[in-house]
């Protein structure tokens, strides 16, 4: 079974999968973090980010792995641990960037694809219910206030920076996902919309187990 989450960001859509997935038993794909492996790479290596021939060509060269340990989904570039470092707002950004290019999403989703194939998976980004995977058995949109998503990110970040700048910063990431030509971010066709603004994270958990459950119910009465 595959379960897409897409979404906006800090809309709860990755803490919301990480428990979906280990509730039900899946394996959890976190799309994001591979678009910001390959930012952190050409950052790393002082690449230029507007090369779109080099970055293209980068995203299919390296290795993406994931191995989920102590309760934390760990991300691995060419065999380096680099979970923390991916989360800096400057590769958030660079990544935001990197993914309107066609060839990197050409070559990540390839890689997607691949991962989502082995078995059932619960897999979280922006264009997976749209693209990766189409014909997802159950597709979940998540949404919630800007300002909400702004205090979210605000917390994350140890309430530390200027509050007005990330909201800003979220309100330009909206933008740049939503108008890019290659896979806008949108709601796919057949999808659960989840508005999170008032919803705990033990909430947007039970709410996305209930309809995996009527949908495998749907799915078990039309094998009979
Ligand atoms: O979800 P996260 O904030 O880690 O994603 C970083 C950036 O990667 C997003 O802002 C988006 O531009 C891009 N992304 C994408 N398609 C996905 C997942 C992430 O374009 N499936």
């Amino acid at each position: 079974m595959i379960v897409t989450i897409d979404g906006t960001s800090a809309s709860g859509k990755s803490t919301t999968a990480i428990k979906v997935a280990k509730r039900l038993g899946f394996v959890y794909i976190d799309t994001g973090a591979m678009y910001r492996a390959v930012a952190f790479y050409c950052v790393e290596k002082n690449i230029k980010l507007n090369d779109k021939e080099k970055v293209g060509k980068i995203s299919n060269e390296v290795d993406i792995k994931f191995i989920f340990k102590n309760e934390v989904n760990h991300i691995y570039l060419n065999g380096r641990d680099i979970t923390e470092l991916i989360r800096a707002e400057e590769v958030g950004r660079a990544a935001s960037l990197i993914a309107t290019y066609k060839t990197v999403r050409i070559n990540l989703v390839k890689k997607q694809r691949e991962m989502g194939n082995k078995g059932d998976v619960v897999c979280e980004g922006r264009d997976i219910g749209t693209v990766v995977f189409k014909n997802a058995d159950v597709k979940i949109y998540m949404d919630a206030d800007t300002k909400e998503r702004a205090r979210r990110r605000y917390t994350e970040l140890g309430k530390e920076g200027d509050f007005n700048m990330i909201m800003e910063a979220i309100r330009e990431r909206d933008e740049q996902d939503k108008t890019r030509k290659e896979s806008p971010l949108k709601v796919p066709d057949g999808a659960v919309i989840i508005d999170t603004t008032s919803l705990s994270i033990k909430e947007e958990v039970e709410r996305v187990i209930e309809v995996v459950k009527t949908r495998k119910k749907k799915i078990k009465e039309s094998n009979r």
